[in-house]
């Protein structure tokens, strides 16, 4: 116990020391591996040396120094990379490092020498990276959530939902207006200002990036990836995900897909293509823990297939994605009538969604520990979509429910300085008032689990786009 004691302290500080915050600054670092009630907090003064690190405890409702003890010993910590780690995921502490009390003795933590495995380690601190590692480990809340579910329905638009929401139709989207009673949302978000295509408008809503320009994660294309691609082959530096912020944590990360081009998520956050964990311990640069990216599987086969591996072994950060409206409507299109195929479709989909609610609901480990964010990549008309201009393409809905998420709420209502409804016939820039946007799904999920934003992201980087009414 001593052991763990120091290291997670030891893992705030390299955390700290690579801050360029103001001093003298103060950073909770909520660790998974921590009990739920401990937070690291680190005293950085980067003028004066030694830095303390302390552990504080919410327990009883309040903040609470916590002594130094059997468990938990105070250190002091020279500014200098001094760490190493060994396969077996153990950790060592270098000479440089003091600890105060008398059993804080930092060689009896460790089993393996420092020099060789920090030489590695510290090769691996580009500058992108160290920028990377800085950034994922600064979480600021109190998690609501232990698990949020991201589900994005293809080509899901709200001019076609608001009909369905009709009572007594046979495709009436049920499971939808549980969402919008229970949780909070609306109907009128938007998709990418640039793009109203596939791949593209995912990548923003696990990025929380828009799609062009200098901070845009700048994948443009809507086809299966070419061998090998990825987003940092494609734009040149490392675009970090959701699924990094999750996983950096110690936290599983699942995706589960319809569509053949999704592997680009895989190929992208891969065992050799993701970025080097740079906090301790490594959990290492496959980003994404589970995988079901079947191209034309069923709504129901894939809800089966995650509600399976949820229950052998939950995800923390699970993101979902539903194929078939989108599929319909190109194939026979768009239409709000809701006799017609494409409002069947959105009805399959809505029930399988009211299954994953039950299911939550029923499952004791997820009921009151899970929030859903639901929202499209883009909607459509005719037989097609892409249309930038055209609001029944950009128009998506954009919904929250569940752990720390208001009933009934409006998003707008509920964020009257950090948002703004859009016009309906506009989908803004991103310069100037933002509208809720699908992108805003990566930094709402990491702020639900109580994870600082995406290393990059521009979309919801503050973290604001509230889900609840402010106490
Ligand atoms: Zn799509």
């Amino acid at each position: 116990m001593k052991c763990m004691a120091v290291y997670h302290i030891l893992s705030s500080y390299q955390m700290n020391c690579q801050s360029t915050r103001p001093a003298p600054a103060v950073f909770h670092r909520h660790h998974p591996t921590l009990p739920m009630a401990k937070f690291c907090v680190s005293l950085w003064v980067p003028a004066v040396r030694p830095i303390l690190t302390i552990l504080w405890v919410f327990a009883a409702g309040g903040w609470a120094l916590a002594a130094a003890g059997p468990d938990f010993t105070l250190v002091t910590l020279p500014d200098t990379e001094f760490y190493a780690q060994n396969a077996g995921g153990q950790f060592g502490l270098a000479s440089t490092m003091q600890a105060l009390g008398s059993a804080a003795t930092p060689a009896a933590t460790t089993t393996v020498p420092t020099g060789t495995t920090t030489a590695t380690k510290t090769a691996t601190h580009t500058a992108t990276h160290t920028a990377t590692h800085t950034a994922t480990h600064t979480a600021v809340k109190m998690p609501a959530a232990r698990y949020v579910i991201v589900i994005s329905v293809d080509g899901m638009g709200s001019a076609y939902v608001k009909p369905l929401l009709q009572p007594g139709l046979a495709n009436e989207l049920s499971s939808f207006k549980r969402l919008q009673a229970e949780g909070c949302g609306t109907l009128n978000a938007r998709d990418d200002a640039d793009f109203a295509i596939t791949l593209p408008n995912h990548t923003s809503m696990m990025t929380g990036r828009g799609v062009v320009g200098p901070a845009g994660h700048n994948w443009t294309s809507n086809i299966d990836p070419p061998p090998g691609a990825t987003f940092e082959s494609n734009k040149g530096t490392y675009i970090a995900s959701a699924f990094d912020v999750t996983h950096d944590h110690g936290l599983r990360t699942g995706i589960w897909s319809g569509k053949s081009k999704f592997s680009l998520f895989h190929t992208s956050y891969g065992p050799t293509t993701g970025a080097p964990d740079l906090s301790l311990p490594d959990h290492g640069r496959d980003k994404i823990d589970y995988e079901k990216i079947t191209a034309n599987i069923s709504a129901a086969d894939l809800s089966a297939d995650f509600t399976r591996q949820m229950t052998a072994q939950p995800f923390n950060f699970a993101f979902f994605h539903y194929r078939d409206p989108d599929a319909i409507g190109h194939a026979i299109g768009w239409s709000a009538d809701p006799a017609s195929p494409y409002a069947a479709a959105l009805k399959s989909v809505d029930t399988q969604i009211g299954k994953i609610l039950d299911w939550v609901r029923a499952t004791p480990a997820l009921n009151g520990q899970t929030s859903i964010i639901l929202t499209s990549d883009h909607g459509g008309h005719g037989q097609t979509h892409g249309d930038t201009t055209n609001p029944l393409d950009y128009t998506i809905p954009f919904y929250v429910w569940g752990a720390g998420v208001a009933a009934g709420g409006d998003l707008y209502a509920i964020n009257p300085t950090t948002r703004s409804a859009p016009a309906a016939t506009a989908n803004p820039p991103y310069s100037g008032p933002q509208p809720v946007r699908n992108g805003d799904a990566a930094n709402l999920a990491l702020s639900l689990l109580g994870l600082g934003p995406v290393p990059g992201s521009t979309i919801d980087r503050a973290q604001d786009l509230a889900v609840a009414h402010p106490h």
